[in-house]
């Protein structure tokens, strides 16, 4: 199948795109990577009028360190981030992460900013960033706004960015040298969408994310407790008490599987 007909128009500038949303008659998509739009305008669970290509607009594909910050770009692909650009303790988690999306030709053209904004509940940045915990970056037609992860995705494919809003990039932690981080992801062949996501981050606080569920993913905050008390491991059989506490309704299977990610995790960042 192919896409309905669209228009597109590739914005020279941050102004152009905001532009471009806002005088928008019908339906128009910032395009990222196109690497979840392309297929849905394929499948037509997608009819955009316009699409607005921000490959040209300078200043969203940036990384750098600014004290205890890093600020990585909206269109900084999945293939960057495994190739070790962004730095530190930060970094080297985010690499696990971006290694395990998918094939690299995807990963070379999708980006983390149109994975968070795009909020599929099974994909690996909602929940991994959500883990590090920070801000999101959002330009808007009244000038630029900051959401922390924590409040960004409501729901699946559902998130606090408005109709005429782009995200512009993330202002993430970053992280000490005796951080420690741990990330394990369900699925039934290396590089698919996640069954289970269970994702750790010990720095100035422990954040524990469940993820890959039928919603946004949540922070498991006995879990986070537990840790924050000295614990260095999570049996699974806890970890299926901490999770049915945030999804009472989960049946047995997907209890099982979120617990063993939650528990791999953990015992991937003490390891
Ligand atoms: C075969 C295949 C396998 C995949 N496997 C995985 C996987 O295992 N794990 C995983 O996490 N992902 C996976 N993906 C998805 C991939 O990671 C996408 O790159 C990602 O989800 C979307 O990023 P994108 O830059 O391509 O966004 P696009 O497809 O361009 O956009 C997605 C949505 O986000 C919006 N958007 C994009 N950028 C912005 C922005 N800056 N501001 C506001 N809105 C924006 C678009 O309007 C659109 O609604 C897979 C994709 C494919 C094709």
């Amino acid at each position: 199948m192919k896409s309905a007909k669209f228009d597109h128009q590739r914005a020279a500038s941050l102004d152009d795109a905001l532009k471009a949303l806002g005088n928008a008659d019908g339906e128009a998509r910032i395009m990222g990577g196109g690497q979840s739009l392309g297929p849905m305008m394929n499948l037509r669970l997608a009819q955009p009028d316009l699409l607005i290509d921000i490959s040209r607009v300078g200043g969203l594909d940036g990384i750098e360190v600014s004290g205890d910050v890093i600020r990585v770009g909206a269109r900084v692909t999945h293939a960057r981030v495994e190739d070790g650009e962004v730095p530190g303790v930060t970094g080297a988690y985010m690499q696990t992460v971006a290694s395990g999306i998918s094939y690299r030709s995807v990963r070379n053209r999708g980006t983390i900013g149109g994975s968070v904004a795009h909020a599929d509940p099974s994909a690996d940045w909602p929940s991994a960033l959500l883990a590090l915990g920070g801000d999101v970056v959002i330009a808007g037609q009244d000038g630029e706004r900051r959401m922390p992860l924590d409040d960004f995705q409501v729901g699946p494919f559902a998130t606090g960015l408005g109709f005429e809003e782009i995200l512009t990039g993330f202002e993430l932690p970053a992280l000490s040298d005796s951080a420690k981080c741990g990330y394990y992801k369900v699925n039934r062949k290396p590089g698919e969408f996640a069954d289970a996501i269970g994702a750790v981050v010990i720095g100035v606080s422990p954040r524990v994310v469940c993820g890959a569920t039928e919603a946004a993913p949540f922070r498991v905050s006995v879990a986070e407790e537990k840790l924050a008390a000295g614990a260095t491991e999570i049996s699974v059989a806890d970890a299926r008490d901490m999770i049915a506490v945030h999804e009472p309704g989960f049946d047995d299977y997907d209890l099982q599987i979120h617990a063993v990610a939650l528990s791999r995790a953990v015992g991937r960042a003490f390891a």
